[in-house]
């Protein structure tokens, strides 16, 4: 099944010069990037990205990263392209995720983890349409 994600390349990412490093290992999976662009995120548009993190202990410090530098947004299309983003990304902490992951090879902790993925597809609908507009998307 064909399907859409957002993939973030986190602050973190952005200020150690990865933007290609993940973008080439995104296209040599076959994955597309259907819409791209950088920006830096305000306090408020951070936590209203992760709003379904509110209660959590970490959404402070969370929104606080993804707000301190530019980050880099696509909307990845393939074949099952949020499992398979989530393959090439890792486990959410570093220490954890598989050799060969992004988050293992690039990420700094739990938190300063390189890049972000959707998570499933109702998840993937908000999170995309919460930074694109329809007119932003190439087919
Ligand atoms: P994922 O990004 O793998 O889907 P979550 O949705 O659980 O992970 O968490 C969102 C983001 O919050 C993570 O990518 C990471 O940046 C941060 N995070 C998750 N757990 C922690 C934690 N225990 N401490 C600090 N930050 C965390
Ligand atoms: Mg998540």
């Amino acid at each position: 099944m064909i399907q859409e994600t957002l993939a973030i390349i986190k602050p973190d990412g952005v200020a150690r010069g990865l933007i290609g490093e993940v973008i080439r290992r995104i296209e040599s999976h076959g994955l597309k990037v259907k819409a791209m662009k950088m920006v830096h995120l305000s306090k408020k548009e951070a936590e209203g990205f992760y709003a379904v993190h509110r209660e959590r202990p970490f959404f402070g410090s969370l929104t606080s990263f993804m707000s301190e530098g530019p980050v880099v947004l696509m909307i990845l299309s393939g074949e099952n392209a949020i499992q398979a983003w989530r393959d090439l990304m890792g486990a959410t902490d570093p220490a954890k995720s598989a050799p060969g992951t992004i988050r293992r090879e690039f990420g700094l902790s739990i938190e300063r983890n390189t890049t972000h993925g959707s998570d499933a597809p109702e998840t993937a609908a908000f999170e995309t349409s919460y930074f694109f507009s329809g007119m932003e998307a190439c087919n």
